[in-house]
């Protein structure tokens, strides 16, 4: 496969040079494939619907095509996925896909195990150290250091934005020993990124290290969150007629995004043939998406704290994936965006355990609203007319080209559950009044000590710091 450049689409490069370099440092754009190429009708087409690990092998080849042979590529796949997502009905209308059954209890770690084992692949006779940064805003950093933990020739660093993650989440990053460590930034999370940009882009620095990055921006962490679109959507597909009666139902996915490499894993699953009829850009009160997606105007800003803190991100970096894959018009064909305060996102932990039983994280619960909402009325109204005020928390005046689906009543929802709820157990005792269970996985990290190195929002002091400790 060739990858281009969002910025320039003249650059062409191979997948390695994609997955090794994380961005294009001369340009500052973001790599994306030239192509999606469509799974085979035998794979759509199944009549039952295929299993995870087929679909990801299937996904993922073309992409890695003349430079992953076959049997490595099933290697890599199968050390990956030793769990998988699982699609939950929370109602008739409604599946909940449950991302959080890998060793972080988070959905990225589906895209941090198979970029670990990639780039351990490409850097396999390579006589020099490959070092990640990698900063995060809460389960990134996690995901990314239990997937590169121990594996040879690869370094990872991690910035967190201090106080601005979960106790446990702080935990889970703090604790690493070894090829993995974290720096505790005193900034916000978007300070993080522009320090680790700031890094990517110094010619200085890059003569002395090998950097690589691992947030959403690598192409290697986005394809394979692609997996799970195509697996739940065939899965929901199949087994709607029995469910609710709907024969062909319009399949519409509600995404809690933050940083918008989930929701542009979607698209890429779309674009592969993936029964999905639109989806829900849902957000919590970092509305730059839903905004845009309303008056035409992108205006990132600077990231406001909230209950659900993994999707704090006030200048979406895949904003520019999503532009250079589809017109603004053509977004607004097919996303409904939605956004939610924290006096909303604990009502909706509350609505949902309440109508449906389920014990939903902070994240969850801003794309369970949505898409509850949505079905039962704001959809209607906005179609009828009476739209809701962009500048309260709910759905965007925007009708995408499925609204009559949902209105009609021929559409099924489903949700992407991305944190398991035990990681943010407080919040949810706040709305429910009980504690989730704690997962063993979990409970295990709280007994580890924490080895976290304090760092100023100073780019000098952090380019000093990598100069001193990191080895060339
Ligand atoms: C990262 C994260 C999100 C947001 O995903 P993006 O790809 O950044 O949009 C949502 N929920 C949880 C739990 C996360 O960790």
């Amino acid at each position: 496969m060739i990858y281009t450049d969002t910025r320039d689409n003249k650059v062409k490069v191979d997948f390695r040079t994609a997955v090794l370099n994380g961005m294009n440092s001369e340009t500052g754009g973001l790599y994306i494939p030239v192509s999606f190429p469509r799974l085979s009708d035998a794979i759509l087409d199944k009549p039952s619907s295929p299993s995870f690990r087929e679909i990801a092998f299937e996904m993922a080849k073309p992409y890695v095509e003349g430079e992953i042979p076959e049997a490595a590529l099933q290697g890599i796949i199968a050390e990956c996925y030793p769990f998988n997502a699982q699609v939950v009905p929370l109602d008739t209308h409604t599946y909940v896909l449950e991302l959080f059954h890998g060793p972080t209890c988070a959905f990225k770690d589906f895209g941090a195990r198979f970029m670990a084992r990639v780039m351990s692949y490409f850097n396999k006779d390579e006589a020099t150290p490959l070092h990640i940064l990698v900063a995060t805003s809460g389960d990134t950093g996690s995901a990314v250091g239990s997937a590169f933990q121990g594996v040879p020739g690869l370094d990872v660093t991690i910035l967190y934005p201090q106080g601005k993650i979960s106790p446990l989440q702080e935990k889970q990053l703090s604790t690493f020993t070894g090829n993995v460590r974290a720096l505790s930034v005193n900034g916000t999370f978007d300070d993080c990124q522009k320090l680790v940009k700031t890094a990517f882009t110094d010619v200085e620095l890059r003569k002395k290290f090998r950097l690589s990055s691992a947030n959403s921006i690598n192409i290697s962490r986005l394809l394979p969150q692609s997996f799970y679109y195509m697996y739940s959507s065939l899965v929901v597909k199949d087994r709607s007629a029995h469910d609710n009666g709907i024969q062909k139902p319009a399949i519409i996915v509600s995404v809690p995004s933050g940083n918008f490499g989930n929701l542009t894993s979607g698209l890429i699953a779309q674009k592969m043939g993936a029964p999905i009829a639109g989806f829900v850009a849902a957000t919590n009160s970092n509305r730059t998406v839903p905004d845009w997606i309303f008056s035409g105007n992108y205006e990132p800003r600077a990231s406001v704290k909230t209950l659900s803190n993994a999707m704090d991100v006030g200048a979406p970096s895949n904003y520019e994936r999503i532009r250079a894959m589809y017109t603004l018009d053509e977004v607004r064909h097919l996303f409904a965006s939605y956004w939610l305060d924290d006096a909303g996102t604990k009502r909706a932990i509350q609505e949902c355990n309440t109508n449906t039983g389920y014990i939903i994280d902070p994240h969850g619960a801003v794309g369970w609203k949505a898409w509850d909402d949505i079905r039962h009325g704001a959809m209607l109204n906005l179609t009828s007319g009476f739209p809701n005020d962009a500048d309260k928390p709910g759905l965007t005046p925007n009708i995408p080209d499925w609204a009559p689906d949902v209105v009609e009543k021929r559409a099924v929802g489903i949700v992407l559950e991305t944190a398991h709820p035990a990681k943010f157990g407080s919040i949810v005792h706040d709305a429910i009044n009980r504690e989730p269970v704690m997962p063993d996985r979990l409970e295990k990290v709280l007994q580890l000590p924490d080895n976290s190195i304090p760092m100023e929002n100073s780019y000098d002091s952090f380019k000093a710091w990598l100069e001193e400790n990191l080895k060339a």
